[in-house]
């Protein structure tokens, strides 16, 4: 806006173009109005994608997993983890994997980040499995990972080294971006299939179109979003969401995971609607290591 954001021509179209930047950083197709802020806002994504790119040449060092349990929704005893990424950046302290996974995507730092953090869940898992050997370790992987030509030997070759068998191994795959390799990921999803691994399809129900991602693809387990197990009660849409496509997934053998359940209230929801799998604050929040081994190893112990 002449006056309010610049008072000459140039800064004006400088100020357009961020605007622009803005919009098409968010997916494309939509308005931006410019403000100082999207300045600001970029600055920072700069600046973390600059700190990001030497903590991962220098080995991944800032980098480290926590473990959130997954529950079993009948017998309410642990049934494995989610391995969940987190950074702890000197500069700017913890940042959500919400705000830097996309910066390590767009910098093109995922596949090597997305290797370690493999890597990382399969050396875990093989020590939980000792322990208890119905244990199942859930990673998730980004779209574009899913890409990379040398994925598939890569995942192969990381779980011969560990001697750990792909049926403890559950890959999730969000699908919040706009898919359009789809060819390319179906074939990817069969060959992981066809090693023992199963799919997850993430943040069900958030995405651009969860019933067409899943007539498509072949995926074992479907993980329902928080946003609609929260705001069931009041979202007559959700709770019809929720109620057709339990019992659709059933039907063609595919296991549905409730994510996001904080209250007791929500419990008994998730339950009552026949999930197979819960996470959520309720039982634990994402924690490291040690903490997952010593609270939630014992695989008998109903919470
Ligand atoms: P996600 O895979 O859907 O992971 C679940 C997220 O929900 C986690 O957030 C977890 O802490 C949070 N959560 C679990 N239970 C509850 C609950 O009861 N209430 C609420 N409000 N939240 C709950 P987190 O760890 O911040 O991760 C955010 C997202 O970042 C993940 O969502 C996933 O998409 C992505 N992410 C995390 N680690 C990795 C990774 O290693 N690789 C890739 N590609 N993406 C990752
Ligand atoms: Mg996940
Ligand atoms: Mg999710």
């Amino acid at each position: 806006m002449f006056w309010e954001d610049g008072d000459n021509f140039l800064d004006l179209i400088k100020y357009a173009d961020n605007a622009l930047e803005a919009s098409k950083y968010r997916g494309k197709n939509q308005c931006t109005q410019f403000s100082h802020e999207l300045v600001q806002i970029k600055r920072r994504r700069l600046s973390i994608a600059n700190q990001l790119q030497s903590s991962v040449l220098r080995g991944m060092q800032d980098f480290y997993l926590v473990y959130q349990p997954l529950i079993n929704a009948s017998s309410m005893k642990v049934e494995g983890a989610e391995a969940l990424l987190r950074w702890s950046s000197s500069e700017y302290g913890n940042v959500r994997p919400d705000e830097f996974i996309p910066i390590l995507e767009s910098a093109g730092l995922i596949h090597q980040a997305g290797k370690w953090v493999f890597q990382e869940a399969v050396r875990t898992c093989k020590e939980w499995v000792k322990e208890n050997p119905g244990f199942v370790m859930n990673v998730n992987f980004s779209y574009i990972q899913m890409l990379n030509e040398d994925l598939l030997p890569f995942i192969r070759r990381t779980l011969k080294q560990a001697d750990l068998s792909a049926k403890h191994i559950v890959i999730e795959l969000t699908e919040s971006c706009f898919v359009t390799e789809m060819d390319a990921l179906k074939r990817s999803f069969q060959q992981l299939r066809e090693m023992g691994i199963r799919i997850a399809i993430d943040d069900f129900g958030t995405g651009y179109s969860s019933l067409g991602m899943l007539s498509q693809m072949p995926a074992d387990i479907v993980k329902i979003d928080r946003l609609l197990i929260s705001s069931i009660h009041e979202n007559s849409f959700h709770q019809s969401f929720i109620n057709a496509v339990i019992p659709l997934c059933h039907s063609v053998g595919i296991r549905v995971c409730v994510e996001g359940v904080e209250e007791q209230e929500e419990l008994k929801v998730v339950r009552d609607i026949q999930a197979d799998n819960i996470q959520g604050f309720y039982f634990s929040r994402p924690v490291e290591k040690r903490t997952f081994h010593d609270r939630f190893l014992d695989l008998q112990m109903v919470l």
